[in-house]
């Protein structure tokens, strides 16, 4: 397996890659275009690790979505003309630790490492999330299935690293493939009930979202 460090240094390759790819065929335009892409790639590139307990990804992700969270809720009771300092900080301070620790400890508690994380639906997933998010947020309006799409490619670039790193050892010769040769390009885990959840996700998102239902 490959450690974050090498996930974000090829993050990066492939990232610069898209964009280039991008350009050349004019696909994207602009300066802001490529940024989002490339910011859409590494962060496809470490998602498929938030399986890892208390790893780097797991703390970043859910440290930034209990910000974010805080952070919403802080501005909403402002606008609503709320000016008690005792909620303005405890509110948001407890949605905090409501979503880092607590929501944080759950999503532990049922994931485990290489599990259905890393398969090739989650990437799917995690492109078809990225898309339902920027609507909902409407960011980027009209590229959200390009930034969708670059989330899975920068996913399943983190997938082809595992790989070889499993079938190389430590020092990078190819000897014996190691016991995780093959457990992260996969379409389902040992788990049918996670297994079934990410189908149905995908299922339900791709009903859902105009980019899908226009394709279909
Ligand atoms: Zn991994």
């Amino acid at each position: 397996m490959a450690k974050f460090k090498t996930h974000m240094g090829w993050g990066v390759f492939v990232g610069v890659a898209l964009v280039v790819a991008g350009l050349i065929y004019s696909i994207i335009s602009g300066i802001e275009s490529a940024i989002w892409i490339f910011s859409a790639v590494l962060l496809g590139s470490f998602l498929p690790d938030l399986d890892l307990d208390g790893g780097v990804p797991f703390q970043i992700l859910f440290g930034l979505l209990g910000a974010g969270f805080a952070g919403f809720i802080f501005f909403n009771f402002y606008q609503e003309g709320e000016r008690s300092l005792k909620i303005l900080i405890l509110i948001p301070a407890l949605t905090f630790v409501a979503v880092r620790f607590i929501a944080g400890y759950i999503f532990e508690k049922f994931t485990h490492h290489r599990g259905m994380f890393h398969s090739i639906p989650a990437a799917i997933l995690f492109g078809l999330l990225t898309i339902w998010f920027s609507h909902l947020f409407k960011i980027i309006e009209g590229k959200e299935l390009v930034i969708g799409a670059s989330v899975a490619i920068g996913y399943i670039g983190h997938l082809i690293l595992d790989e070889i790193y499993s079938s190389t050892n430590l020092k990078g010769y190819s000897l014996l493939p190691k016991q995780s040769l093959g457990s992260a390009l996969k379409f389902y885990s040992d788990s049918r009930l996670s297994t079934l959840l990410f189908y149905c996700l995908i299922f339900a998102l791709a009903l859902t979202l105009p980019e899908t239902r226009e394709f279909f």
